[in-house]
């Protein structure tokens, strides 16, 4: 199954996908992580990503469109995959289309997870306060002025990715406030599984 996660930053598109991966046995394909890892070992590509990422803006379309090109090919990805991050962007949107109609593949659902603003911050908080206690990392970019940076980029240029995916009768569209175990059970049955 080919599958898509859409939302904003902190509607548990991880969590939810990192469930799938386990029921579907496909690989979850975080833009984010790949970027993360490429800022971790210091390649060319997480040099120029990094000071963008902090600052809650996004990385440029080519960039991430031609990892994900070269991310799907790989043996793991034959019988499916779902994207988390990507697309990101109208354009990015596209580009999938088109790199997906090539390889001669469909997507099978888009699934957005429909979270309030006010909500998403208060997640942020949490998340930054369970990894101190917890005496792990905090994501250079989950700081409050990153944060409404990274909501801004995606009212902007995100947001009309739900709308591109709707006009092609592809998105389903989840209420991500719910306990994330309801969550799970409205995208299981919104794919029949
Ligand atoms: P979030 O939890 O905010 O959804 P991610 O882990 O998906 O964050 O991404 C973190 C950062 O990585 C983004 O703010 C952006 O700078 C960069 N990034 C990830 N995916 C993309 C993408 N598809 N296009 C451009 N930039 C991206």
């Amino acid at each position: 199954m080919r599958l898509v996660f859409l939302g904003p930053p902190g509607a548990g598109k991880g969590t939810q996908s990192a469930r799938l991966v386990e029921k579907l046995g496909v690989p979850q394909l975080s833009t984010g992580d790949m970027l993360r890892a490429a800022v971790s070992a210091g390649s060319p590509i997480g040099l120029r990503a990094k000071a963008i990422m902090d600052a809650g803006q996004l990385v440029s379309d080519e960039v991430v469109v031609g990892i994900i090109d070269q991310r799907i090919d790989a043996p793991d990805c034959a019988t499916g995959f779902i994207l988390d991050g990507f697309p990101r962007t109208v354009a990015q949107a596209e580009a999938l289309r088109v790199m997906l109609a090539n390889k001669g593949l469909k997507l099978d659902a888009v699934i957005e997870l429909a979270v309030d603003e006010t909500m998403l911050v208060d997640r942020m908080r949490k998340r930054v306060e369970e990894a101190l206690a917890a005496g792990k990392e905090v994501r250079a970019d989950d700081n409050p002025e990153s944060f409404k940076t990274r909501l801004e980029t995606y009212r902007a240029q995100t947001a009309p990715v739900s709308a591109y995916f709707s006009e092609l009768g592809k998105l389903v569209s989840i209420d991500g406030m719910m306990p994330i175990d309801e969550v799970t059970a409205a995208i299981d049955d919104a794919l029949g599984l």
